[in-house]
């Protein structure tokens, strides 16, 4: 929330009327385990939200825009080659024609595409094991039958299978199973039946979902655990999900995202204006204190 506060989004999202998210609810059979964010031992934030990604992305995407940032969609970047700290970026367009584009330093924000770690070998498996997810989003007509109906809700289904309960002010709810990849092999069918199944498969979830039309036809993500041998280089600096990407658990990923997109930022500019920044220092070793912070919960869990 610091994060997307200094940046200046926060009166965009709030007039979004995204649901406000409060605490997260742990479950394990009868077992609840209720987190209240404003139960916490330092100042700052109580409450973020629970956001359709897409409509997330696109807010900020329009707002950057609106204060004079050009934003280049459906661009792909193909090729990067470094003189010094400046770079020229190969770029792919909409069009399907290639253009060249000169910078003096390079955030790499790519997420899973990796770009940077792609082109320059940088790719080092992480010490995380494989997970696969099948999620979608589900109509929720019968949310307001369970105890804190919009609280984001985590379940223990097995020991080695999570699921996650998202519920949207839409009335639309994201739910998604994570697990080992074999555990999918459990089941047949289309990805529907797949997923109607699985989802029937779990107490919790079957009362909740069991019915529950599908917004979209359920999609499936596997393999996302992988880190970088080096976090920045002479005119880069790699932020978010190129970094490391954690079993998403505690929902750290975009919270990752946007505060080490901040930190860089910000050193970059110091750096532009004749600053001398101790990266290592900077931004390695906070950006890393975060993540570890989250791994040891994510490898307690
Ligand atoms: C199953 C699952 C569930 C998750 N649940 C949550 C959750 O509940 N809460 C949470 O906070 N996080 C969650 N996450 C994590 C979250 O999605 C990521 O951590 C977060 O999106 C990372 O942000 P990012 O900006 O680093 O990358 P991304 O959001 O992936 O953005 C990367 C951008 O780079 C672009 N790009 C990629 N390659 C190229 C290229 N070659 N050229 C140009 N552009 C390129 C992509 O199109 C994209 O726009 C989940 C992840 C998974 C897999």
């Amino acid at each position: 929330m610091e994060a997307l506060d200094a940046a200046g989004f926060l009166p965009a999202l709030e007039a979004q009327g995204f649901q406000q998210k409060f605490g997260a609810k742990f479950v394990r059979g009868n077992e609840v385990a209720d987190f209240d964010f404003s139960d916490k031992f330092t100042s700052g934030w109580s409450q973020t939200w629970q956001v359709p990604r897409a409509n997330f992305d696109q807010v900020l995407a329009d707002e950057v825009q609106r204060m004079g940032v050009p934003v280049e969609f459906e661009t792909e970047v193909t090729a990067i080659t470094f003189d010094g700290t400046n770079s020229t970026t190969r770029v792919t367009t909409p069009d399907g024609s290639e253009k060249e584009i000169k910078a003096r330093f390079v955030i790499d924000a790519s997420g899973y595409g990796r770009v940077i770690p792609r082109l320059f070998n940088l790719d080092r498996p992480s010490n995380l094991p494989g997970r696969k997810t099948m999620f979608a989003h589900f109509e929720d007509p019968n949310r307001f039958l369970f105890d804190e109906p919009n609280r984001i809700t985590i379940i223990s289904h097995r020991p080695d299978v999570w699921v996650w309960v998202i519920p949207f002010a839409t009335g639309q709810t994201s739910v998604g199973f994570v697990a080992n990849p074999s555990f999918f092999n459990e089941f047949s069918g289309t990805r529907d039946e797949k997923l109607r199944a699985i989802i029937q498969s779990n107490d919790y979830t079957n009362q909740r979902f069991g019915d529950s039309a599908f917004v979209f036809e359920p999609r499936t993500l596997e393999g996302w655990s992988v880190t970088t041998e080096k976090f920045f280089g002479d005119g880069f600096v790699l932020t978010g999900n190129v970094t490391e990407f954690l079993d998403p658990i505690f929902s750290s990923g975009v919270t990752l995202a946007t505060v080490s997109g901040h930190k860089a930022a910000t050193l970059v500019c110091r750096q532009l204006n004749g600053e001398t920044i101790d990266w290592q220092k900077e931004y390695v070793a906070p950006t890393q204190q975060g993540v570890n912070t989250f791994r040891s919960y994510v490898m307690g869990w």
